[in-house]
């Protein structure tokens, strides 16, 4: 049997992993295949084919855009896209740019909370990476103002707490557009992040497939969002969402999903 992972951050978006790295984890799990999905970003892409095909490691170039439907956020997972895409390549310098300035927001409302933290030191741990709330969280970490990730989501920049600051999100149609624009495949991530009561509209919008396997869906769960793929004649995906030590409770390989899921992704591709 082959197996695939088809979510995976580096530390091109809020990942902790080099390219090289990933694949020193990945050559003992015996996966076939993996997708690189950073956050708004594809720098890791261009390396990424190159040493993966080395070690032959098959690898789907992917990206993970965040989207909104009734202001709710939706993230969408693009496969197979051309990471030289124009169009894509400037949309992904816009959100670099607009996200630096959303996390400056977000530790300036730190501030007046009196969380003493620098925007120097924050940008510091992101270096090169589309920074996002996972490395502002790390910071607050590291600087003793929370004890864990979760507590700083919790008490300052989860979506509900007081030192949040909304990013830049696609309209639904928009990030699905985009992913096509550029060849790739859109598949709604995470469903169970998604409200029931939305989850029909989102999936009739036009995106291809659904992450069907995910370390939060319960058996329960995958089972509903397989029906759904057959119902709505989706293609099925899942992976880890691995995000190295800013996620350590998520592994690489975590979830496994069968090749055969992997090459109705390629047939789909292929069809275009
Ligand atoms: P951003 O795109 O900057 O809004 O950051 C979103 C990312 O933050 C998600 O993809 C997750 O990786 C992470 N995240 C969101 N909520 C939490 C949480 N409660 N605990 C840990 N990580 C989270
Ligand atoms: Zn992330
Ligand atoms: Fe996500
Ligand atoms: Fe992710």
């Amino acid at each position: 049997m082959k197996f695939a992972d088809l979510h995976i951050h580096t530390y091109f978006s809020d990942g902790t992993d080099s390219v090289g790295s990933l694949i020193k984890q990945i050559k003992p799990l015996g996966l076939t295949c993996v997708s690189i999905t950073d956050h708004d970003n594809v720098d890791a892409l261009e390396e990424a084919l190159v040493l993966f095909e080395k070690e032959n490691i098959e690898l789907i170039p992917g990206i993970e855009l965040t989207a909104e439907y009734n202001q709710q956020e939706v993230h969408i997972l693009g496969y197979f896209i051309d990471h030289k895409d124009r169009t894509l390549i400037d949309k992904l310098n816009f959100l670099k740019n607009n996200r630096r300035e959303r996390v400056r927001k977000m530790i300036e409302k730190l501030n007046r909370l009196g969380v003493d933290i620098s925007v120097e030191n924050v940008l510091n741990i992101a270096g090169k990476a589309t920074i996002g709330r996972l490395h502002l969280a790390y910071a607050l970490v590291k600087e003793k103002k929370v004890s864990s990730v979760s507590e700083a989501f919790r008490k300052y920049i989860g979506e509900e707490a007081p030192a949040y600051v909304l990013g830049f999100r696609f309209n639904l149609q928009e990030g699905i557009e985009l992913v096509k624009k550029c060849g790739g495949i859109p598949v709604l991530a995470h469903p169970y992040s998604i409200k029931e009561n939305s989850l029909y509209k989102i999936i009739e919008s036009g995106v291809e497939g659904i992450e069907v396997y995910y370390p939060e869906h319960t058996p329960y769960l995958v089972n509903y969002y397989l029906s759904l793929a057959q119902k709505y004649n989706l293609l099925v995906t899942g992976g880890s969402d691995f995000h190295g030590e800013l996620k350590p409770d998520t592994k690489l390989g975590l979830i496994k999903i069968p090749y055969e899921l992997v090459k109705n992704l390629k047939d789909a591709k292929d069809k275009r």
